[in-house]
């Protein structure tokens, strides 16, 4: 992009919005987006903004023990953009269980199959022969017999069958009569304004990247399975009996747990219709995604809480489980303090679906909606992690990040969330130990090359543990540097202005930082750059205590290089202590060196810098002690 071109997005912006003097490096696909004015600079989506969407109908049919899932859908898919569609890239995410495909992990012998199979193929109605190369899996780029037009939709139509699998956590099979659909249907990939199609492969580490769809999906399962899932379950009075319905009702408006369905009612047949296949119809409007779980055996529970003041909306939250999880039989309580707490503190915008459900997998994955999460022994480690998945709802979800290449983007806040509630739920002093030992503490004491690489690295390009380190601990501390350094009244301002402004699009990395410096009227490239887009860590070291006029002159050297924020802790020779504080703001001028002065006239003994949760690879050299 040009200067000029530069300068022009920026007039007519926030006033508070200056020109950064040393602009954050961008991809060449990034500038591009800028310059067509597909996205603005001060941070929001720009003029010519667009994105496409879609509109799935879908009919699955699951009769467990039988591991046959077969499905048939209709896509009505709409391409809002100015460009003409000559092909459409189709995502089929679960041939990752075809032998030979590409993996981010070995395979059991349980988790392969033949992967999915489409039984035919239609676009506009026309039958049309279906073509796959064979060296791709879980994508595949299909020619239209014409061109898709901007503002024109085209209809597919897709008949197709996948068997489930073990091995493999995300979905498939739970036990012999307990499934989790998931990532099960052919569906359009997205098409985006600054990268294209997505020709991304799935290899089972990566998450989500999803257009905001509507989905009307009909689950076929044989009498006695219960089936949960994303959406709004739009015949319940047809497929529950009485006094289940009624209690599935009243939990909608119940503070307290109801059980909609006990183990042995579920397994007395007292639950569901019977008929020989109930049809479980789910309607959802505007979302990323949708997962099913069914199961003849799990128990349903079921509360609700207040996540809107302003309309007093509540939100249901429900769980599926085995009865013997003992942790389970506390999740409806997680999660509905979960949703509660999201709503009103951080991020502080009212959780926005009607449900959420937590099943009992081994997944720890998020889906809208949905939650697939491992029974544990450890129920404060089982509420942690109910918090974390749910947490998600805000990023991937909330906000279409594309978190397959930017996942600092989803899982840097779904762990600074799970900080942020854990602080109030568990503690300080438990949460930060937690979040020490989960999130921080690999990354810190991993010296090698892989502990430095920058965060805006694309992700898809990282294997465990740089991805993990970059996407979820490194990450979060970003954020919550940046909140110290802010403080947590504008930090919040900036975080739900971005929330607005990107709510239901696709921000890239960029876009956030660009609404942070303009919310916020403060050019804050300088500190971006120290922790997104730089080889550095966290290794402070105490070089120099000397005495003056006003107290003491402290020197640091930031060794690792990182602007985290630190306390510099004292204990005097007369036993008393004090602290002082220091925000990233310290290593704006020298990212290298600091000088502090502490204003004291009682005489020191000894001085420690503790950055608390950032922490410090090398502490050897964080004290000074007088000499005597
Ligand atoms: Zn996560």
């Amino acid at each position: 992009m040009t200067r000029n071109a530069l300068m022009l997005a920026v007039t007519g912006a926030s006033l508070l919005f200056t020109l950064p003097s040393d602009p954050l490096y961008m991809p060449r696909a990034a500038h591009r987006a800028y310059d067509r004015g597909t996205r603005s600079l001060d941070g929001r989506p720009g003029r010519s903004y667009w994105e496409n969407r879609a509109r799935y109908t879908i009919t699955l049919t699951t009769t467990p023990p039988s591991r046959r899932v077969t499905g048939r859908e209709r896509i009505v898919y709409h391409n809002q953009s100015a460009d003409t569609l000559r092909a459409l890239v189709i995502k089929l995410f679960s041939n990752v269980h075809r032998p030979g495909a590409p993996r981010n992990f070995g395979a059991t012998p349980d988790y392969l199959n033949a992967g999915v199979q489409i039984d035919s193929f239609a676009v506009n109605d026309a039958t049309t022969a279906w073509q796959e190369n064979p060296q791709r899996f879980t994508w595949q780029q299909v020619a239209l017999p014409s061109p898709l037009l901007p503002h024109d939709s085209v209809q597919l139509g897709f008949a197709w069958h996948y068997d489930v699998t073990g091995g493999g956590g995300r979905e498939g099979v739970v036990d012999s009569t307990t499934y989790y659909l998931a990532y099960f249907y052919p569906r359009v990939a997205v098409y985006d304004d600054y990268g294209g199609w997505d020709m991304m492969d799935f290899t089972g580490l990566q998450e989500f990247y999803s257009d905001f769809n509507d989905y009307d999906v009909t689950i076929r399962a044989p009498a006695n399975f219960i089936v949960w899932g994303s959406g709004t379950l739009a015949n319940a009075a047809a497929v529950l009996q009485p006094g289940p319905l009624t209690r599935y009702e009243a939990s909608l408006t119940s503070d307290t747990t109801i059980h909609v369905g006990t183990h042995d009612q579920v397994t007395g047949h007292a639950v569901t219709a019977q008929d020989s296949l109930n049809q479980w119809h789910f309607t959802a409007q505007d979302i990323a995604d949708v997962a099913y779980g069914l199961s003849d055996h799990y128990a349903w529970d079921a509360a609700s809480v207040l996540v809107d003041d302003s309309t007093g909306r509540r939100a249901s939250v429900q769980a599926a489980f085995n009865d013997t999880a003992v942790d389970f039989h506390h999740t409806v309580d997680y999660g509905t303090a979960a949703l509660g707490w999201f709503s009103h503190h951080w991020p502080g915008v009212p959780y926005p679906y009607e449900k959420s459900t937590v099943f009992q997998g081994d997944a720890d994955m998020e889906y809208p909606m949905m939650v697939n999460d491992g029974s544990r022994a450890d129920t404060g480690l089982s509420r942690i992690v109910v918090e974390h998945e749910m947490a998600h709802t805000y990023f991937p979800f909330y906000m279409g990040v594309n978190e397959t290449r930017y996942g600092f983007m989803d899982e840097g806040w779904a762990t600074t969330f799970e900080y942020l509630i854990s602080l109030d739920k568990a503690g300080p002093q438990k949460e930060t130990d937690i979040y020490k030992n989960f999130r921080v503490s690999g990354w810190i004491h991993d010296p090698s090359a892989l502990a430095d690489i920058p965060i805006i690295t694309p992700e898809d390009m990282l294997k465990s543990p740089a991805y993990r380190y970059n996407a979820y601990g490194k990450a979060s501390l970003g954020y919550l540097a940046a909140k110290d350094l802010l403080g947590e009244a504008t930090f919040k301002k900036c975080l739900q202005a971005f929330m607005v402004r990107w709510h239901g699009k696709h921000p890239m990395p960029w876009d956030f930082f660009n609404t942070f410096n303009d919310v916020s009227g403060r050019d804050l490239n300088w500190f971006w750059r120290n922790w997104f887009f730089s080889n550095v860590h966290i290794d402070l070291a105490l070089q120099g205590v000397r005495k003056d006029a006003g107290g003491y002159v402290v020197s640091i050297e930031n060794v690792g290089g990182m602007a985290a924020p630190f306390d510099v802790l004292a204990r005097y020779s007369d036993g008393s202590s004090d602290s002082w504080h220091e925000t990233p703001l310290v290593w704006q001028r020298d990212s290298r060196r600091a000088t502090i002065q502490l204003s004291t006239r009682k005489t020191l003994a000894t001085l420690t810098l503790d950055g608390g949760i950032f922490m410090d690879a090398d502490t050897t050299n964080n004290r000074w002690t007088a000499v005597r």
